[in-house]
């Protein structure tokens, strides 16, 4: 690879990154917290390989699940970002990725995406490879780079970047696209230019501070929000004058503990309409660009819209099902899993009657 020129480099990424397709499922799971092992419980889940999973619904009912990768509880921070590093140099090369993180409360999204100051996430390492690239390729490229946090409650966007009080309410615009489409912008929103990946790091902390802020203000954590940090590249090459924009969605999405709850009362009935109504709107949408529909049907929602520009047709997606390893949460497990088999249009495995054993061997090993 080293004696490969730039462009055949180039090449070779592209047709590598054609070979994994526009929408990747990554499945994570955590490891056992404290309070699962305080409950007793036992271990449902069990990677196979490293694309296939198995989660013991009952001692007889084993389900099994295969993905583009599989990470188990002992992955690191630093070998999940690996899998993910690739998506910088297509932002780079003027593609639109997203990478967003689905699951139950509590099963490792927003670690996923931002970890600890000591094991940083896949944002923060986005952030730094980023300017390792527009280092790379100064000489040839002018860069500029945009940072902006969008937070979306109840149908509701927020500006986390907007430090005025009173700002305009954000509202989608159409526009024409290159491919002669119409895509949606959010009119309005804070982006802000940023010259170092210190500079962005402080730009991401001021909206990760806002949105907790602002949330306890609203009565709404985290898990009842989506949260989108989006950083926008547009790069011109220093002799022809030429330039191209690529941009990288993260989205942390609510927790999907909430899809298909009914029951709860007011405000909370509000938001879990909406929360379904979105996670809905988006499993139909990878769906459709899965099956290759004339329609896909971004309309059906304030985060589909949100997406637009980002999730099919060209974009290249990335998406983490993040999951907890016990036995008291196998059921909210499987139900983010047929999600994402959905999304990807896979058939996922039922297995009965030969999970005992299995099951066994996974209690043995905890
Ligand atoms: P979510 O965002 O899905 O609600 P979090 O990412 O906040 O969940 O994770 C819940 C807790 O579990 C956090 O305290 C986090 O530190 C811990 N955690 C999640 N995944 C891992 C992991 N892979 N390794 C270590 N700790 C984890
Ligand atoms: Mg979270």
């Amino acid at each position: 690879l080293r004696n490969l020129g730039d462009k055949q480099l180039r090449q070779f990424h592209n047709e590598l990154q054609e070979l994994k397709g526009a929408l990747r499922v990554f499945c994570r799971i955590r490891p056992m917290n404290k309070r699962e092992r305080e409950n007793h419980d036992t271990i449902a889940v069990e990677m196979l390989d490293p694309f296939t999973v198995a989660l013991d619904k009952t001692a007889t009912d084993r389900q099994v699940f295969a993905y583009d990768t599989i990470f188990p509880e002992s992955s690191t921070q630093a070998e999940v970002f690996a899998e993910c590093r690739s998506m910088v140099q297509s932002v780079i090369d003027g593609y639109n990725v997203t990478v967003f993180t689905y699951g139950q409360t509590g099963a490792g999204k927003t670690w996923t995406l931002y970890g600890s100051g000591s094991e940083p996430g896949i944002s923060p390492r986005i952030c730094e490879e980023i300017f390792n690239f527009v280092q790379r390729d100064s000489e040839k490229l002018d860069f500029s780079v945009k940072a902006s946090m969008i937070e979306l409650y109840c149908a509701e966007l927020r500006d986390l970047l907007n430090k005025a009080k009173d700002h305009p309410k954000l509202e989608f615009k159409g526009y024409r696209q290159a491919d002669g489409s119409v895509g949606q912008r959010l009119e309005g929103m804070t982006e802000v230019p940023v010259a170092s990946s210190s500079d962005l790091a402080q730009v991401v902390s001021q909206g990760l501070g806002s949105r907790k802020v602002r949330a306890t203000a609203m009565n709404a954590d985290s898990s009842r929000s989506h949260f989108l940090l989006i950083i926008t590249m547009e790069m011109t090459d220093k002799e022809t004058g030429r330039s191209r924009t690529g941009k990288i969605s993260i989205v942390d999405l609510a927790g999907s503990e909430r899809l298909g709850k009914s029951g709860v009362s007011g405000e909370g009935q509000k938001e879990a309409i909406e929360i379904n109504k979105s996670l809905t709107a988006l499993g139909d949408v990878m769906m459709a660009f899965t099956q290759k529909a004339k329609v896909i049907p971004y309309r059906n929602s304030k985060l589909t819209q949100l997406m637009q520009d980002s999730l099919g047709g060209t974009a290249k997606t990335l998406m983490f099902v993040n999951i907890s390893p016990s036995s008291s949460n196998v059921d909210e497990s499987i139900s983010s899993l047929k999600y994402a088999s959905r999304a990807r249009c896979i058939e996922n495995d039922v297995q009965t009657n030969n999970g005992a054993g299995k099951k066994a061997a996974a209690a043995a090993r905890k």
